[in-house]
Parts: structure tokens; sequence; C-alpha cells
């Protein structure tokens, strides 16, 4: 059996988030510990943080996941969005430090047309700094992304040189998301383009690395760089592409996270449900 769930609210107190994911069907799930579109964060309140450790630990949910939010970018030139984004990073691996949540995921941003090296360079230095800072256990998850213009992490090699280039490759890991990487040309819709995509991956990053998968289907086509979620099944990759996906021994063997549209068409509960039928025919 696949281990599969979604991205859930934590509105009204971050132990609402597992609820949430229990009526969905989850068997592991993901949010964000802070507002997403800003930069500050308000404190976790003990009684909080207590009763998300319970709520997970007696749910069985596993693993419990948070992504960063969207704004830090420790790839920018510009020194105090940088200052900023490296300060976020370390309190955000902090509060999964209190809430016992093992995984981070973060994308690795954008040089803003300054150069890739320099972009992974300051990537590299930025979080070896707030891992430092922040110390425990926490994994930080690196993120594919779609390919688009300036981004860093839409190539396996972009994040082959982060991974190679950590002080701290121990609390480095890799979340696949099959959206950004269809997005950014690796054609897993296909049965030779999926082969060939695990054979560049196991090349320059490793199985072993991969610790999540971002089960998105893609709104556009392989190569497109458009980084736009489509229900699973419904979308470009399609069904088959993800039933070949599903039967893979490296995906059916990690756990699988869906950060599909929220829309009429279909619920979280729906797409978890379809994610494990493809999975068993
Ligand atoms: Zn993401
Ligand atoms: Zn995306």
């Amino acid at each position: 059996m696949v281990r599969v769930g979604c991205h859930v609210s934590i509105a009204g107190s971050v132990d609402r988030a597992i609820e949430r994911a229990i009526e969905r069907g989850c068997d592991t799930f993901q949010i964000f510990s802070s507002n997403p579109r800003g930069w500050k964060s308000r404190e976790l309140k003990t009684a909080e943080i207590a009763a998300f450790r319970t709520n997970v630990q007696e749910s069985g949910l596993d693993p419990a996941v948070a992504h960063m939010p969207y704004l830090p970018n420790l790839a920018t030139p510009k020194p105090e969005v940088y200052q900023r984004s490296v300060e976020t990073l370390a309190r955000e691996l902090s509060r999964c430090q209190l809430l016992g949540i093992p995984y981070l995921v973060i994308h690795p941003g954008s040089h803003l047309g300054e150069g890739r090296d320099g972009g992974i360079a300051r990537f590299i230095s930025g979080t070896d700094r707030a891992l430092a800072e922040a110390g425990g256990t926490t994994m930080l998850l690196l993120e594919n992304t779609a390919g688009t213009a300036h981004s860093i992490g839409g190539t396996f090699g972009d994040i082959a040189a982060i991974l190679t280039g950590s002080n701290h490759p121990d609390r480095l890991g890799v979340c696949f998301d099959t959206c950004h990487a269809f997005a950014a040309g690796y054609d897993i819709a296909t049965d030779a383009g999926l082969a060939a995509t695990l054979e560049a991956l196991e090349a320059s990053i490793g199985y072993d690395r991969v610790r999540l998968v971002h089960c998105n289907d893609a709104k556009g086509a392989c190569g497109s760089r458009l980084d736009r979620h489509e229900h699973i099944g419904l979308g470009a990759i399609g069904e088959e592409g993800f039933r070949r996906i599903l039967h893979t021994p490296l995906f059916r063997a990690l756990p699988l996270i869906c950060e599909t549209p929220a829309d009429a068409h279909r619920s979280d509960a729906d797409n978890i449900r379809g994610v494990r039928d493809l999975a068993q025919e």
C-alpha cells in the first residue's frame, strides 16, 4: 500500500491540521507552519505544540511535513532579502523541531538574473548557516522546480550541486514534485520518458536522497515551465502516466503528498483515493 496525503490548513491552531488530514483520508500530511505569503510568524503556544505532537502520534499519520513560506529566497543577490530569508529558514527549522516534524520542504529560489552559480552558492551558504543555527534533526528537502526563468532547481543537476556543496549533507534530502519535473521537461508521462527521468535522477542525485513526492498532475505541457497543478489523472501527465509512476518501486515506497487545486472538480479526498486506486490497479 502507498502512503498518501495532502496539504492541510492550520487555521485556528496548528494541532487542528491533524483532524483535517484524517477527514480527507490522509496517511501523511503537509502544512505551512507560518503564513505562506508573509514574513512574520506568530509564536506557537506550548499547549498547541503538545496537542500537535499528541494528535500526530495518536492518528498514526506519518510523516508530518512542513513547507517553507513563499517569500524567502536563499538564492537572491539582494542582501536584505537574503538575510531575512536565512533567518526565516532557521525559524522554520526550529518550529519543525518543536512540533516534531521530520521534513521541511524548500524551493531552491531565484537568482533574479544574476546567474545560476552565484545563486546556488548563496543557497548553500544560507542553508548551512540556518541548519547550524537551528540545530535539531529536521531534514531540509530540496524541491525540484518547474524551471521558470532565473529559478534554481529545474534540473537534477542544480539539486545535485546543492547536495554536493553543503556542509550538512546529512540534513538534506529531496522532494520530487511530479508536476514541476514534467513542466521542467522531464517527460514522466510516457514509458520511455519516465525510465529516462529515473535514470537521470539516480545518476545525478541518487534514489536514497529522495524522501518525499509532491504528487501533482500538470495543467501545462512537458517543458512548458508552467507551475500549474492539476487533479491527479486530469492533467497532461494523465491517468495512464500516474498509474505508471505509481508502479515504480521508488515512488511507491515514498510518502506522496497531493497539492492539487481547491475547486469544484474534485476534493482532496477524491485525489487521495485516486492515487490509491491507480497504485493498486
Ligand atoms: Zn513546493
Ligand atoms: Zn508547484
